[in-house]
């Protein structure tokens, strides 16, 4: 039988300095976490700096009041979109924790993702959990010295990176690396950059699981959506109780050998053994660790498995079930609803006011004039220029610029006088139309006759 890879010195604690090493783990949960993070880090790397017409495809540009989705360009009058996008992505969130517990966060949240990261470089600077246990508590100096300011070298770098692409999201990032290299970056983006390269610094270095634990409100509600059919990451108290070491024979034994490693490679630092915990993100590390024992034990795999309560009380799990259906009907509704908006966004805001000063005005018996004031704002910026007309059937006679030139000054404000003879109704509806080469679009309001 095949030795199991334990480290007898540290375990169970692991903790000889009073912090925790977190011992990295192969396996298929890890493969799939490796699958879902590295497409989302090179996402989040490589989308600031993808361009579409020339402009960024991605941008929420405070100083131009826009926002540039996949390419399509949204104006703040469009915010409700975002908070549908994040309504939808709470119960997508919802949808996944009701049927498989806290995957999102082991898999795919920035935190976990970050704080591999930094773990990462941790390892290849300073060597692996063992290594580092072993020389806690040593004096710091010669190559232990070096390789310490190497780490946190890198993971200065890393926050930094971390924080030029994020801000990029807000002011173009070819603009901030331009800036940059000549030393003109304004002071409020370069503090910016400080405060978000700080806190990915302490976040992902530092504090690490504690975010997870106090900070992440999602932690403390998991336990309300949660149901007896909910898999998430579970120690088979059946089959592995009681443990007791190899070493030790006993006729009354279960499967778990005691050996600590699941224990060692948990990110939070808990014992999965003792049951669900509002600490446990679902990495799945404590599985893939438990599979390896196994595997060398010669007993089957599963010890630490995705488990329902339902199933480790020896009965089948429920998939569908009314809060699951619930909370995915929901699901498929609000991201309806978000596209839907999104087919439906404006190119060109417009907004028409009445001249409050004067209601009307009776020009002479016949003829009467009321006095708008017309804002057009272009957020396409392919529109240069529009056309401004009205309906009416030659009734109205409009007074005023007929054709507008948009700039990427902000909006602009224009004085129109409409002026009638058809004096019959004291108020009708007049529509003022707008038209470029490529856009038209249309706007209500009223023309008054006399007072009513
Ligand atoms: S108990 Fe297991 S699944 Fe939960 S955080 Fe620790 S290693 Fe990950
Ligand atoms: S559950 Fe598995 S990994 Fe954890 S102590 Fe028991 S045998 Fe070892």
């Amino acid at each position: 039988m095949e030795k199991i890879p334990v480290v007898q010195d540290f375990s169970p604690s692991f903790r000889p300095d009073g912090k925790f090493h977190v011992r990295l783990t192969v396996g298929r949960f890890q493969n799939l976490r490796r699958l879902t993070s590295w497409p989302l880090i090179a996402l989040y790397f490589g989308l600031v700096w993808v361009q579409y017409d020339g402009q960024p495809w991605l941008l929420f540009s405070f100083a131009q009041h826009r926002i540039i989705l996949f390419g399509n360009a949204l104006s703040w009058h469009e915010l409700p979109l975002l908070a549908g996008l994040l309504i939808a992505g709470a119960s997508l969130l919802f949808f996944l924790a009701v049927a498989w517990g806290r995957v999102w966060c082991g898999f795919a949240c920035p935190q976990s993702i970050w704080t591999w990261l930094f773990i990462r470089i941790e390892d290849l600077s300073e060597g692996n959990a063992v290594k580092r246990a072993r020389q806690a508590g040593q004096p710091l100096r010669g190559m232990r010295l070096v390789r310490r300011l190497a780490k946190h070298a890198l993971w200065i770098l890393l926050a930094l990176a971390t924080a030029a692409t994020f801000t990029g999201y807000f002011v173009p990032i070819r603009e901030i690396v331009a800036e940059s290299l000549q030393f003109q970056l304004p002071v409020s983006v370069t503090g910016w950059l400080v405060i978000m390269a700080g806190i990915t610094y302490i976040n992902a270095g530092l504090v690490r699981e504690k975010i997870c634990l106090h900070a992440c409100p999602y932690s403390r509600f998991q336990s309300v959506m949660f149901d007896d059919d909910t898999r998430t990451v579970s120690y088979d108290a059946r089959r592995g109780e009681p443990r007791a070491n190899l070493r030790k024979a006993s006729a009354n034994r279960g499967d778990c050998v005691d050996c600590g490693l699941c224990v060692q490679v948990c990110p939070v630092g808990i014992d999965i053994r003792d049951g669900l915990q509002a600490a446990c993100i679902d990495c799945g590390a404590c599985i893939d660790a438990c599979d390896s024992v196994m595997e060398k034990v010669d007993r089957p795999q599963g010890l630490i498995r995705f488990a329902s309560e339902t199933e480790l009380q020896g009965n089948k799990t429920r998939f569908l079930r009314l809060r699951l259906t619930g909370y995915g009907t929901v699901m498929l509704c609000a991201f309806a609803s978000v596209l839907a908006g999104f087919i439906d966004t404006a190119d060109l805001l417009v907004e028409i006011r009445r001249d409050r000063g004067a209601m009307f005005r009776q020009v002479d018996q016949n003829t009467v004039c009321n006095v708008y004031l017309v804002k057009v704002e272009r957020v396409n910026e392919a529109i240069r220029r529009v056309d401004v007309s009205i309906s009416g059937g030659g009734q109205y006679k409009l007074f005023g610029p007929r054709h507008i030139d948009l700039t990427d000054d902000g909006p602009s404000w224009l004085p129109y006088r409409v002026c009638s003879q058809n004096l019959e109704r004291p108020k009708t509806e007049l529509t003022f139309n707008f038209a470029s080469e490529s856009f038209s679009a249309e706007k209500k309001t009223t023309f008054l006759a006399r007072s009513w």
